[in-house]
């Protein structure tokens, strides 16, 4: 039995009936214009296919982009393009570029940023969370008042709190990467953390595998007003240099100008 003429889709519509059918919107919205380009001599069969598949792919890959930053919880959005290395002297820029190759996640490394307020920690953190992103690795933000480990060293821990993020800290330990920023030195977390031996294992696993970048600037948010600012704030070195006898060697290069706070 065979369809009434009319009723027998051309060609066309079968390919719109097939794009809507593997749900390819994009591909289906565009389809009209690479025809017509076709027909006009203007391109090929081969680079309609082409243009075909990567308008769908483009939108594809935009939208598992912001789904993943939306999933990611980031408070802003910060780039590495938009740092501005020139201001952070002490910063080996080398050294962020190849931490965003992302080595670290599949090594499930944990990368600390120390520094004073506004130096660029979380600025750094969250462009590394984007290039994850991106490359299409899951991440979660959030601050340490919230659970875990961004600023570290500005709320104090509630009681407890400590055993909480060891047990979180333990079950990421060698499975998946992290990130983490603190204005204090790991001397410091035996007192931000209000017990001396919960931050000691703390510090086991998260200086084990590690990569710690320390900041020795002055702060990027105050940067017009620094002729205002009292010289202990406008100046680095709030942060006392970490002395865990425990830690092997972070992988990576320390920063160039500052101190070598692992390597004690
Ligand atoms: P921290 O976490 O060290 O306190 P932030 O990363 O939150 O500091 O930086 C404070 C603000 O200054 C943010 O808006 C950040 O984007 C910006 N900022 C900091 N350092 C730089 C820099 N070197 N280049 C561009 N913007 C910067
Ligand atoms: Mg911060």
């Amino acid at each position: 039995m065979s369809a009434p003429l009319d009723l027998i889709p051309t060609t066309l519509e079968r390919i719109r009936q097939d794009l809507v059918g593997l749900k390819m919107p994009r591909a289906l919205e565009a389809l009209d214009a690479i025809v017509r380009r076709l027909e006009q001599g203007e391109i090929g069969a081969l680079e309609a296919i082409d243009t075909l598949l990567s308008e769908e792919l483009s939108l594809r890959e935009n939208s598992r982009i912001k789904t993943g930053l939306r999933m990611a919880r980031l408070s802003t959005i910060k780039t590495l393009s938009g740092f501005d290395f020139t201001f952070q002297p002490s910063l080996d820029r080398d050294r962020i570029l190849t931490l965003a190759q992302l080595g670290f996640v599949a090594r499930c490394e944990v990368v600390h940023f120390l520094g004073p307020p506004g130096t660029g920690k979380s600025h750094l953190a969250t462009a590394l969370g984007v290039e994850a992103v991106k490359a299409g690795k899951s991440v979660y933000f959030c601050t340490l008042a919230d659970l875990i480990v961004d600023e570290i060293g500005y709320l104090p821990v509630v009681s407890g709190g400590g055993n909480l993020i060891f047990q979180l800290v333990n079950a990421r330990y060698e499975k998946g990467a992290m990130i983490l920023t603190s204005n204090r030195g790991f001397a410091e977390w035996g007192e931000v953390f209000g017990d001396a031996v919960v931050a000691t294992a703390l510090l086991d696993r998260l200086l084990h595998h590690a990569v710690v970048v320390q900041i020795e600037g002055s702060s990027y948010r105050l940067r017009q007003h620094a002729e205002l600012m009292p010289e202990h704030v406008r100046s680095k070195a709030l942060i006392t240099p970490p002395n865990p006898a425990h830690v092997s060697r972070p992988r990576g290069r320390p920063p160039k100008n500052g101190p070598e706070p692992l390597r004690t």
